[in-house]
């Protein structure tokens, strides 16, 4: 007998009718893919097409698909927050005598401290602002600051004062507080505004008198002792009054460049 006619043949095991079971399957499931995925596309087109409010509601939708298709649908990006970076605080000047009655040193030719002290001010704030600070031109007793809670807290503070109308003396002079708690600082701002204003002015620095008005000065104890602070004396009414009078755009750049260089954090050695 022959076995072959007794067993009956099962189809199931063919392996051509497996590889077509096969095949049928996986075109089945392409195509429920591709269903599933051309939905998940439309949904994500419409939602990307409604206002940014209704977006906002269902974002995981958009952002769980791959990258590629958030392009392809033009997924609007969320709005950065812009944290506000917090401004520094502003260069004080202080123009010497203004605001008061008293105008300091009055020479006989009518020409006065206060109008060359605020003239020069003004003008320093204006290069200084024109280079994109924030300045504070201050009176002699400005109501800005006081003794009591010295909450004025200037990046950097600087009194412009002249000196007397005498013949006999040239030059300028720079000084910090005597008691300064912050003596190194304040040192590098007497420094870059002494090197700084001297090379524009070319005036020499007046050796061996800076007095107690100075070192002492009243303001240095209304604002902030962690502020850096110094005093300038712009020359002498008198034998520097060519400069004083006609070159105050000089003095003023001179003023300009010795703080900006201590705001760079020069040395100015
Ligand atoms: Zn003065």
């Amino acid at each position: 007998m022959c076995n072959v006619m007794r067993e009956k043949p099962n189809e199931m095991n063919s392996p051509l009718i497996r590889r077509w079971a096969l095949e049928r399957l996986s075109r089945l499931f392409l195509i429920a893919a591709g269903v599933a995925m051309f939905g998940l596309l439309a949904t994500m087109v419409v939602i990307a097409r409604r206002p940014r409010e209704v977006i906002a509601m269902a974002p995981q939708v958009v952002t769980m698909a791959p990258p590629i298709i958030q392009t392809l649908i033009l997924l609007p990006t969320p709005t950065p927050t812009i944290t506000p970076t917090p401004e520094p605080p502003p260069i004080a000047l202080l123009a010497g005598h203004s605001g008061g009655s008293d105008p300091g040193a009055m020479c006989p030719d009518g020409l006065r401290e206060v109008d060359v002290t605020t003239d020069v001010a003004q003008r320093a704030k204006t290069i200084l602002q024109s280079r994109g600070y924030r300045v504070d031109i201050l009176a002699e007793y400005d109501t800005r600051f006081n003794g009591v809670d010295r909450a004025y807290s200037p990046r950097a503070f600087l009194a412009i004062h002249a000196d007397s109308c005498v013949a006999y003396a040239s030059g300028f002079k720079v000084a910090r507080a005597e008691n300064s708690v912050i003596a190194h600082e304040d040192d590098r701002l007497v420094r870059c505004v002494t090197v700084a204003y001297k090379a524009a002015t070319q005036l020499p620095f007046h050796e061996g008198s800076i007095t107690g008005n100075m070192t002492r000065y009243h303001a240095f104890y209304k604002f902030n002792p962690q502020s850096p602070a110094a005093i300038l004396e712009l020359g002498f009414l008198g034998a520097d009054k060519e400069m004083l009078r006609n070159r105050r755009d000089v003095l003023s750049l001179g003023i300009v460049e010795g703080i900006e260089r201590f705001l760079r954090g020069e040395a100015c050695q």
